[in-house]
């Protein structure tokens, strides 16, 4: 049932890159929520694993820089996402996002960097990432490199990682997430177990009487082949009145959006999705931030 050829526990990054440089075909495994699926598909027929999943002291945890920058361990859960206290108190919105991801159980094993390793366009977890402007810190043999969340996506599956490169850290710059609200909406078919039909975030930053909209960040999943950003929505409510903003941020999105008909739901579906759901999210986004909307 699970063909696996060997599994190997990393005892520390360094260990964990040795592991994959030694084995070009090894794949690396944290919780295993997508990689056990693929093995018991059979899909990976003897296969061979490095587990990272005891790094817990390395890559687990998430903390406040000095300079204000949220830094987020790959290892850590959805769960201790959502119930972090610095999440809460500063990025309530990705908790909120890693909440809506599967069940409990699931939350408690999934972890914040296979999401987001997994090239996966429908990750609860990408489209807030890519609206904050993540940073992703990748460490492989040749030491550490930066990579914004915009460069990540290469494709379906397919994301800015070398196979004996590790995700060692998620960082939100201070700017990225001050002064902004947001909201998730995960449009699925049922409220759990389930995969997005279409999800998008929104971060806003409004004047200070709440009625005009300084700045909005706008991202999808299942808009595209990969994770998204709509800059045609952005510029188009810059400045805005907050409800002629809210009324016109989905038409503008249409303008960057490209998603494909599947046996979940049609092109044309999603497409009044992204027209319908981001004004909602925008409205929700700027009553969290204090407007009478
Ligand atoms: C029943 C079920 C329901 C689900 N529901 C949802 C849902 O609603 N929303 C959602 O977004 N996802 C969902 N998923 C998918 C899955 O749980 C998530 O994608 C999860 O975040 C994967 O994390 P993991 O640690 O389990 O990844 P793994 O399976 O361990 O790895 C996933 C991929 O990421 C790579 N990887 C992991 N960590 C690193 C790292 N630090 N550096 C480099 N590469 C790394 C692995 O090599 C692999 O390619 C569901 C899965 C199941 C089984």
């Amino acid at each position: 049932m699970y063909d696996i050829s060997s599994l190997y526990q990393a005892t520390s990054v360094a260990d964990a890159i040795r592991a994959l440089q030694a084995d070009p075909k090894a794949i690396l495994i944290a919780g295993g929520t997508d990689v056990l699926i693929k093995i018991r598909e059979g899909r990976l027929p003897g296969c061979s694993l490095v587990s990272i999943h005891e790094l817990g002291e390395e890559l687990r945890g998430i903390a406040l820089a000095p300079n204000g920058d949220v830094e987020i361990g790959p290892l850590s859960t959805f769960r201790d996402v959502t119930f972090s206290p610095i999440i809460r108190q500063h990025i309530p919105v990705l908790g909120e996002a890693t909440d809506m991801a599967g069940g409990p159980q699931l939350r408690a094993v999934g972890t914040i960097g296979g999401n987001v390793c997994n090239g996966v366009t429908s990750a609860d977890s990408a489209s807030t990432l890519m609206a904050l402007d993540a940073v992703l810190v990748v460490r492989g043999p040749a030491g550490e490199r930066r990579v914004p969340i915009s460069q990540w996506y290469k494709g379906v599956h397919q994301v800015n990682l070398a196979h004996d490169e590790l995700l060692v850290k998620l960082l939100i710059p201070r700017e990225n997430y001050d002064g902004f609200t947001g909201h998730y909406i995960k449009y699925a078919q049922r409220s759990a177990m389930d995969i997005a039909t279409l999800g998008v975030s929104c971060l806003v930053k409004l004047s200070e009487d709440k009625r005009l909209v300084r700045q909005v960040k706008l991202a999808f999943g299942v808009a595209n082949p990969v994770p998204m950003r709509s800059p045609a929505a952005e510029a188009a409510v810059a400045g805005l009145p907050l409800e002629e903003a809210i009324a016109q941020i989905g038409k503008a999105a249409l303008q960057d959006v490209n998603p494909r008909t599947s046996w979940r739901a049609s092109r044309e579906f999603r497409l009044q999705l992204v027209e319908e759901l981001s004004g909602r999210a925008l409205r929700e986004a700027a009553r969290k931030g204090g407007a009478a909307v």
